[in-house]
């Protein structure tokens, strides 16, 4: 018998069983809702990025199924050859007139944007400054372009200006990049104070707005707009897969910018552009953040609500700002065990831990969304006090 090449991978997930981070991936048994079909529960879905509530809205769904009619499956091919349909441009144009930015090219993913835009603008005699809690497709962006890459604490801008101001006499263009919202505690990125300093040093300035497209300022356009940055961010990365329900990555700036990634950006050139579905569904989707905004409103509603309930109980929801709701617990096998017990109760709320985040800081992270009722949202409070007090998290 040949022995296994691969049998450290068994050895590897040992060890990560042991740690208490080996997981099993839950499966829904219907749409991703306020109240969702999982693992055969009916549960209060608090885990989801579905802030708006559009991944199942009947508007979004109808223009999928007409777009599959007329338009088919797939597109056949990259962007470049067969892959752009005209409705790929129309959405470009369309969100490009949103942010009030001169253009926009839409990614497979947001991931593939962050990841395809940074190595695509940036060459190895160049320098990235970023925010040590930047999103993965961010680092594995930095990492691919082989620029130089320095670290700030995280929304430490005094710190941000010594990285600048350390490389003031070196050769290389800057790029100075943040999140918009951080994903794991929910607290926003000080974009109005980064893009001055970016400013003051030459930098380019970058926002990766996941979290806060359809989610932070007008009709969810995102940090820029939240600060009235308008013209002053040269790159602003959004996500088609979170707030708009759908799926998808997109990146906004000058002309210049988004023809330049048409050319060079390696997910754009090398993967299959989005399916007819994806597209006609994003484009359902704008339409509703400008007609209907009371959605945002009920997100943000909703927040505020949430997060006094759970203060009022006892917990610690750490420094978020934003509907992301951390709710602190410590080991990162507390967070594991509180989240499979609070799902057994009719609660799905993700356990996140080391290395996720840092050690001692493991959380229950709880996403309200603009589906929620305050009944769901009251009876998802009880459940969590409840199951707290017997688990000695709350006393
Ligand atoms: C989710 C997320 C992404 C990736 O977006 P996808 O469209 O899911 O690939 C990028 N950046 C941040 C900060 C995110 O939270």
């Amino acid at each position: 018998m040949p022995t296994n090449p691969l049998a450290y991978l068994g050895q590897q997930l040992d060890e990560l069983k042991a740690a208490g981070s080996y997981f099993r991936l839950r499966e829904l048994e219907s749409a991703c809702e306020a109240v969702s079909h999982a693992d055969g529960r009916e549960v209060i879905n608090l885990a989801s990025n579905n802030y708006l509530g559009l991944a199942n809205h009947p508007k979004l769904k109808e223009a999928a199924l007409e777009a599959v009619r007329k338009y088919g499956a797939g597109t056949g091919a990259v962007r470049t050859i067969t892959g752009t349909l005209d409705m790929h441009m129309a959405l470009e144009r369309k969100i490009a007139a949103f942010k009030h930015t001169e253009a926009c090219v839409v990614f497979q993913s947001g991931f593939a944007a962050n990841a395809g835009t940074v190595s695509a603008i940036l060459s190895p005699e160049d320098h990235i400054i970023s925010d040590e809690l930047n999103h993965a497709s961010i680092i594995d962006g930095c990492r691919l372009s082989r620029a130089k890459i320095h670290v700030f604490r995280h929304r430490d801008v005094a710190h941000a200006i010594e990285k600048l101001a350390a490389l003031k006499d070196e050769p290389g263009r800057k790029l100075l990049i943040t999140d918009g919202v951080f994903s794991m505690d929910g607290d926003i990125g000080p974009l109005d104070q980064l893009t001055e300093a970016a400013e003051a040093h030459g930098a380019i300035m970058m926002v990766d707005d996941a979290h806060s497209s359809g989610v932070l300022g007008r009709n969810g356009r995102g940090t820029v707009d939240h600060f009235n940055l308008h013209g002053r961010v040269h790159v602003q990365v959004g996500t088609l897969s979170k707030a708009i329900g759908v799926l998808g990555g997109y990146v906004c700036g000058s002309k210049d910018l988004i023809e330049f990634l048409y050319h060079r950006a390696r997910p754009f050139l090398f993967s299959t552009s989005h399916p007819p579905a994806v597209t006609a569904a994003c484009n359902a989707a704008f339409d509703l953040l400008v007609e209907e905004p009371e959605r945002i409103e009920k997100l943000w509603d909703n927040t505020r609500y949430f997060k006094a309930a759970l203060k009022d109980k006892g917990f610690d929801t750490g420094v978020s700002e934003t509907p992301i709701t951390p709710i602190q617990v410590g080991e990162a096998k507390m967070a594991h065990a509180f989240s499979a017990a609070l799902f057994e109760e009719g609660l799905w709320a993700t356990g996140i831990g080391f290395p996720t985040v840092p050690k001692g800081k493991a959380r229950i992270r709880a996403i309200v969304t603009a589906g929620h009722t305050t009944a769901h949202l009251d009876q998802a409070v009880e459940i969590l006090a409840k199951v707290a007090r017997r688990m000695a998290i709350l006393p």
